[in-house]
């Protein structure tokens, strides 16, 4: 069943990453799909930076964030850099916020401050540890008298605050694709809500946050669906409603077995890539890219693999995501990224492979965009490359000078059926043609070494041969007329000639 426009409510949805480090692809699937839900609603989709463990910020982690984010096209609403109407967007600058919401819950007795020592504490876990029972607080200062309590406030210790979770009893919240899930108290702990220095804790933020946010669905990894029993507790002390939850399947790593590695790894000779960086600098579009992780979990058609963003918006919801874990199908992202790659326009594929043969040839941006020979080689490569980080090795050989060209297999230069000397001699024939040719174009070439072969009674492909592995030192290269177009008369016979060397020599010591 389709619900039609009118009846969808604009949804608030939030992005929450901690910038610990690079993002992963899990990471950028539920921002994709807090997008997806977001656009398909007419809602926000808001940008939150959760900072408050400050021992593991990683300064380059937010650039990371938001350039990955861009990449895919999830442009936000709210954001730490756009502002909004709920800021500011990142927790450490929130913290007097947390101050003012913790003091209710101290007074009404669903939290309570904490003065354990970390030697206690540690104290604590060793007996447990010894007596065979599971880690956790003792809850020694939820018990403490007034006077108590008062006595250790009036010393000025440092304290943290605890949420104090019902005894007894169950917590129940619903997430959306998971249904009710029930949890025993005596399972919960005390958590922490506000840490000595006074930052909140991920659960207190999270909570308040979400809350003051006016977020309506919270979307997030598996992996959170343990804390939040907490969440629900601490709404429910708030006497808030909660947001929607939906906890998005795992990413399963390519063996099915575990989760998806937090780092690329390498797999019977085979690389996976798992950080956003990794795939964007590996050539990957980011239309593929949108095309594939929107089916990580959720579906926009069985029958259909390629469909547009606009599409997908659409068609987007949150109910028919399917809870159990995903693999990723990384041969499936080859081959759409293949598909979307052929799909590009010379000058938009010249354009994305730019960057890629900067980095790769060594050459200038400005010295590469004004080269004219890329204009005829880019789109040989279009039907070859699945990934842009391919290209470079399809046409490196035009970009160097003709005595860098190594012929270090000299096997290579014969023509098949060919020795070494009747190479050479299809070399030297093919060369005398080339020095007058005229127009020195793709198609002149193909006709005039065409009655060539003919002449010297070999075959066009033996013919061939030799030309191709002169030119480029490669046994594979884009079409060879259109190649020797590109590179131009005067560098074609220099790599003719030197290969004539090479051939010559294998000759003479073969004879
Ligand atoms: N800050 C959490 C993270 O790093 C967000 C969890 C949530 O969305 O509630 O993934």
């Amino acid at each position: 069943m389709t619900t039609s426009a009118s009846t969808i409510q604009p949804a608030r949805v939030r992005f929450a990453p901690s910038p610990t480090g690079y993002l992963h692809l899990g990471g950028l699937r539920t921002a994709l799909f807090d997008w997806l839900y977001a656009r398909h609603t007419g809602g926000q989709f808001i940008l939150r930076i959760e900072d408050t463990d400050q021992k593991r910020y990683n300064p380059e982690s937010l650039n990371d964030l938001m350039t990955s984010l861009r990449w895919l096209g999830l442009d936000w609403d709210e954001g730490p850099d756009v502002g909004g109407p709920y800021g500011p967007y990142t927790q450490s600058e929130r913290k007097d916020l947390y101050a003012q919401y913790i003091e209710p819950l101290i007074e009404s007795g669903h939290a309570y401050r904490c003065y354990c020592t970390a030697e206690r504490l540690d104290g604590v876990r060793e007996e447990q540890r010894k007596n065979g029972q599971p880690p956790g607080y003792d809850r020694h200062c939820r018990y403490l008298s007034p006077e108590e309590r008062a006595n250790l406030a009036a010393q000025g210790l440092p304290s943290v605050v605890r949420l104090a979770v019902p005894e007894d009893g169950s917590t129940t919240f619903v997430d959306l694709i998971r249904g009710n899930i029930t949890t025993d108290n005596r399972q919960l702990q005390d958590a922490v809500l506000i840490k000595s220095d006074g930052m909140p804790t991920y659960h207190f933020a999270v909570v308040v946050d979400d809350q003051l946010m006016k977020i309506t669905h919270v979307l997030r990894g598996q992996e959170w669906l343990a804390s939040a029993p907490l969440h629900q507790i601490l709404y429910d002390a708030f006497g808030w409603t909660p947001p929607i939850f939906v906890h998005l399947p795992i990413i399963l790593d390519p063996s099915g077995k575990g989760k998806m590695s937090k780092r690329k790894t390498v797999v019977a000779g085979k690389e996976y890539l798992a950080l956003v960086h990794e795939f964007i600098e590996a050539g990957y579009l980011p239309s593929a890219m949108f095309n594939f992780l929107t089916n990580v979990g959720w579906s926009y058609d069985a029958s259909q693999e390629v469909f547009a963003v606009e599409d997908a918006i659409e068609r987007f919801d949150l109910s028919s995501i399917n809870p159990s874990p995903a693999a990723l199908p990384y041969d499936k992202l080859d081959w759409l990224n293949g598909l979307y790659i052929r799909e590009l326009t010379p000058a938009a594929l010249k354009e994305a492979v730019l960057p890629f043969l900067v980095r790769d040839l060594g050459r200038t941006e400005a010295e590469l965009r004004a080269d004219a020979r890329l204009d005829i080689l880019v789109p040989l490569i279009q039907e070859r490359i699945k990934r842009l980080d391919e290209a470079a090795g399809w046409i490196d050989w035009a970009f160097v000078e003709a005595d860098e060209i190594q012929y270090d297999e000299p096997s290579l230069l014969l023509g098949k059926k060919l020795d070494a000397a009747q190479s050479a001699a299809v070399l030297a024939r093919g060369g005398e043609l080339l020095k007058t040719l005229d127009p020195f174009t793709a198609d002149a070439m193909q006709e005039a070494f065409r009655s060539a072969a003919d002449e010297m009674d070999v075959k066009a492909g033996s013919f061939f041969g030799p030309f191709r592995a002169a030119i480029s030192g490669k046994q594979v290269s884009p079409p060879l007329f259109e190649s020797m177009e590109a590179l131009g008369r005067v560098e074609v016979l220099r790599r003719i000639e030197n290969a004539m060397q090479v051939l010559n020599r294998e000759a003479v010591a073969g004879s």
